[in-house]
């Protein structure tokens, strides 16, 4: 793979925040993991139709793995590539499984006051650039989260990640959209790593002229 970059912007997003970008067709965006130990939800839309959305089933249905690799494009609702990951300078240990977290989880997991999380993030991120997503989006790329298939190849093992500091991820758009992320608050669950399970910031960093020879994947059909 042959890569080249120039003027970047890049934003902090507080521990247990959200943010959001909008891209242009060909411009990157890259998650930093700078603590190392940090989950990033991920969602993204259509810049011109908010309900044609980054979609999880379809996306594992074009790609046919549990979560892209180097080279993979992530596709909408209605199967149009949307994100491409064109650097991957992490262990590849992602997640597309597991719904990101909300007011109802913390509930459950039986917290009692407000608990900040995934999909209110999303919505503030959203909201800070003035855009209304139409309802929430469980479905969310979760970036760094280290979930593992067993060897009974049915149960999830939910696990720490395995990132070091400074590891990061860019996925390029492929269409005009909106990307959201949430630095996840999830402080019961033990799936920040090194230990402590303290949500940390982490950074992103909009890419402008992001120039990559890899063309994104086209859908996967069956060979007889
Ligand atoms: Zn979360």
């Amino acid at each position: 793979m042959t890569s080249s970059t120039s003027a970047s912007a890049s934003l902090t997003i507080p521990a247990g925040h959200g943010k959001a970008v909008r891209l242009k067709a060909g411009q990157a965006v890259r998650v930093v993991n700078t603590h190392g130990t940090q989950v990033v939800d991920c969602w993204a839309w259509n810049a011109y139709d908010l309900a044609e959305y980054m979609c999880m089933e379809t996306t594992r249905v074009w790609n046919q793995r549990l979560n892209p690799i180097v080279g993979d494009s992530f596709v909408t609702n209605q199967r149009h590539p949307i994100l491409t990951v064109v650097e991957d300078a992490t262990p590849g240990v992602h997640d597309t499984f597991m719904a990101a977290c909300d007011r109802r989880r913390y509930e459950l997991l039986g917290v009692k006051h407000y608990h900040r999380n995934c999909c209110d993030n999303m919505f503030e991120g959203m909201f800070e650039l003035g855009v209304t997503p139409p309802r929430p989006n469980l479905a969310s790329f979760n970036i760094f989260m280290n979930i593992r298939v067993q060897p009974d190849g049915i149960t999830l093992k939910t696990l720490p990640t395995v990132t070091k500091p400074g590891d990061f991820i860019t996925m390029r758009a492929e269409m005009d959209c909106f990307v959201a992320f949430s630095a996840c608050p999830q402080d019961i669950v033990k799936i920040q790593g090194q230990g402590d399970n303290t949500p940390k910031p982490v950074e992103i960093m909009v890419l402008e002229d992001f120039h990559s020879d890899l063309p994104g994947t086209p859908t996967w059909v069956p060979q007889n």
